[in-house]
């Protein structure tokens, strides 16, 4: 049956309708465990005072992430199904499917894991390109970074992350393995959003941190353009986007100005797009933000982040 069917768009929104209290126990137990590691981390006053700062914008996540499972959810399973099984029919992958089971099972993952991660650092720096930026910007207007951010996604950038699954596909991973990175990188992706200061150390020249990915998202004059990657900070070094000063304490959020609802949020970059972007924050308040960084890099002793790793590409 072709995808433009609608019977198979049907039957995607109704497996997507059905999956949902399966999704909302994930995301309860996923609440639970990071509020769990927050409590452990500040102590249960420092979590709930958290919380509770984190709350407008855990509201707009909570919005996206309910929408998005409805619509862009059951789009891209559809499209990635469809797009994998096209790869597969027409011989267009590759490696042969057989040399996984030679491989074995975890070192399959593990490199499924890593390409993607190459592949999704790619595909997040093109993310901050000029053109792609709009869009993205919904993902980091969150102020209150909290493992929930991750859910907060514009649909375009949701279609941008399905081709991470489809280029490992071309590239002949099987079936399983995909399914793996998936969840894996979902996974870290929520824990280096998580609101702790972990840099990791010396573990942290290899894997990706909370902090690594917090300054990633900080907000400053140029935007954000350092920390790419999901989970190896390998690709961040290599390619010179690598920033981890330390722990980080500087102010979250864009400069844009794309109101704090949720259909504000959807419009944005379109807005953008066609010349009618909503007018950007006063000077004073970028004067303000720019003295707050300016007065929390004093207070950590940190030096500004080198321009080259700051710049959008
Ligand atoms: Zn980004
Ligand atoms: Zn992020």
């Amino acid at each position: 049956m072709p995808f433009w069917s609608k019977s198979v768009w049907l039957n995607a929104l109704d497996q997507s309708v059905r999956q949902t209290p399966g999704t909302l126990v994930t995301l309860i137990l996923s609440a639970l465990a990071f509020f769990a590691l927050a409590v452990a981390v500040k102590g249960l006053s420092g979590a709930l005072k958290s919380a509770r700062a984190a709350g407008e914008e855990t509201r707009i996540n909570a919005i996206l992430s309910a929408l998005d499972q409805v619509t862009v959810g059951p789009f891209l399973t559809v499209m990635i199904a469809t797009l994998t099984v096209t790869l597969r029919t027409h011989g267009l992958h590759l490696a042969p499917l057989p040399l996984w089971a030679k491989i074995g099972g975890v070192p399959t993952l593990l490199a499924t894991v890593f390409v993607g991660d190459f592949i999704g650092y790619w595909r997040h720096r093109t993310q901050h390109s000029k053109w792609l930026w709009p869009a993205h910007a919904i993902h980091h207007s969150d102020t209150a970074l909290t493992w929930f951010s991750l859910e907060r996604m514009h649909p375009i950038d949701r279609v941008g992350s399905m081709l991470d699954t489809i280029l490992l596909g071309a590239l002949g991973f099987p079936d399983w393995a995909l399914i793996g990175n998936v969840l894996i990188r979902h996974y870290y992706g929520y824990f280096i959003h998580a609101d702790v200061p972990w840099t990791f150390g010396k573990v942290g020249w290899v894997m990706n941190s909370p902090a690594m990915h917090r300054w990633h998202h900080t907000r400053d004059i140029d935007g954000s353009g350092s920390n790419f990657a999901t989970v190896f900070s390998v690709f961040d070094r290599l390619f010179g986007t690598y920033y981890q000063p330390g722990p980080c304490r500087a102010p979250l959020g864009v400069r844009e100005y794309m109101g704090k609802g949720v259909i504000g949020q959807y419009l944005y970059p379109f807005q953008v797009w066609l010349g009618m972007a909503p007018s950007q924050r006063p000077a004073a308040q970028f004067t303000l933000l720019s003295e707050t960084l300016t007065s929390a890099a004093k207070d950590l002793n940190l030096e500004k982040p080198a321009p080259a790793a700051r710049e959008m590409i």
